[in-house]
């Protein structure tokens, strides 16, 4: 693979130069009248790729997409509000004359005449790319119209590569250079090592709601992993497959057969298969409902569900995350957001925190909240940006926001 990374860009290819940088700045917004960003982690992700640029003094375009207005303006999903924080974030690096300025069309005549007013070490960040329905569909003319900005194109947006939009993929057909940032260089060094060339053991904890939403990820680290610990509403279907009952627990009733492969292929590979031993129970899906501990995987009293691992699981799992020297987590272990069931999530948390010898990597939007909310995420090795974009990496599905970067490098 053509090596990625646009450091080797050399300074002449940055300095002075109209560099335009596909970011995520998809921040949750508040509903006020004046939107507040409610968590700026995915501004503050870019900084290193913003300051690399800057201190070479070139000419910073931005471009985003935010939510999903579906090819409309959408005044409340507008970028506008994130130009203030990016302002704070950069200040060390802009001198009295330069600022983070604001295109409200991230193409069109606004955008050309406000680029053309850029100067070096300046930033402009452009609106939401999904105002225009060509973003999503990959329109070349669009594609076109952004690469027209610029002289450099660097994607930065781990968490959009896995979309074959505009801006991550179709634009790079129309710039002559084209780069990862740092940022998505990070993330698949730090992914692309652990799949590929983990220290042993590795571990891999897998949670979440849903079987569907990651067989492919479990089919794909039974091959790679040396153990696989299942926690979360999918470990019932996982049971079910075992023939256990589970009471009025999460089951996908059309996925219990797919299960029962993955337990087959994994046994096949000689590789551990960890499910929960205990549960903490409760009477209907609620965050005032009383956990209630349950022992082994026996049938479930009347009526009741799992909505959390229990004591001895933490256990098991805990001993198998200490062990390892590489260890990769995506999907909580319960229903975290209810305090009474995020107790198996927080401890997992802990455990993957508490050890300082391994490579560890958090990815999957509730996971990183989980680790976040833990007080724990200083510890991780790599906490990753981009949930769907993680785990289409994970299966080993080609990014084609990547691999637009590759070819053309
Ligand atoms: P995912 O987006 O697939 O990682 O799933 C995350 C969601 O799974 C969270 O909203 C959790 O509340 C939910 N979840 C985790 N464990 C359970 C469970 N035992 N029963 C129902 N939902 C769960």
């Amino acid at each position: 693979m053509a090596k990625l990374s646009f450091r080797d860009l050399d300074d002449s290819e940055i300095h002075d130069k109209r560099v335009l940088i596909r970011v995520d700045f998809n921040v949750p917004l508040s509903n006020d009248a004046v939107p507040r960003i409610l968590d700026d982690t995915r501004i503050r992700e870019t900084i290193p790729t913003l300051e690399y640029v800057l201190r070479r003094k070139a000419k910073v375009i931005l471009c985003s997409h935010l939510g999903r207005p579906k090819g409309k303006i959408v005044p409340a999903l507008s970028l506008r509000p994130v130009v203030d924080r990016l302002r704070e974030l950069l200040d060390h690096l802009l001198g009295p004359q330069e600022n983070v300025g604001f295109s409200p069309d991230c193409v069109g005549e606004i955008a050309i005449e406000l680029v053309s007013q850029l100067g070096s070490g300046q930033t402009l960040l452009l609106e939401n790319l999904r105002f225009h329905p060509e973003e999503e569909a990959n329109d070349p003319r669009f594609a076109q119209q952004l690469a027209a900005l610029c002289d450099v194109y660097i994607n930065d947006a781990f968490g959009s590569a896995h979309r074959a939009h505009a801006s991550t993929e179709g634009v790079t057909h129309f710039v002559s250079k084209s780069a990862a940032g740092l940022l998505l260089e990070s993330e698949l060094n730090h992914l692309g090592k652990a799949l590929n060339v983990p220290d042993k053991p590795f571990v891999a904890i897998l949670g979440g709601a849903k079987v569907s939403d990651k067989i492919g990820v479990i089919e794909s680290l039974i091959e790679k992993a040396d153990a696989l610990l299942i926690g979360g509403g999918m470990a019932y279907t996982f049971l079910r497959a075992q023939g256990h009952s589970t009471g009025k627990s999460l089951v996908e009733e059309d996925k219990i057969g797919v299960a029962r492969a993955a337990l087959e292929q994994a046994k096949a590979k000689g590789i551990r298969f960890l499910m929960p031993v205990d549960h903490m129970l409760a009477d209907s899906f609620d965050a005032d409902a009383q956990p209630e501990p349950f022992e082994g995987n026996g049938p479930f009293p009347e009526g009741k569900m799992a909505l959390d691992i229990g004591p001895k699981t933490i256990e098991l799992f805990a001993n198998e995350i200490t062990s390892a020297r590489t260890v990769l987590w995506n999907g909580p272990m319960g229903v975290f957001e209810f305090p009474e069931f995020s107790r198996g999530t927080n401890a997992i948390a802990k455990a993957v925190a508490d050890n300082a010898e391994a490579t560890t990597i958090v990815g999957g939007g509730d996971s990183v909240a989980a680790i976040q909310q833990s007080g724990f995420a200083n510890h991780i090795t790599h906490i990753s940006t981009g949930g769907g974009a993680s785990l289409e990496f994970m299966e080993g599905k080609i990014l084609p926001g990547v691999e637009a970067l590759t070819e053309k490098s």
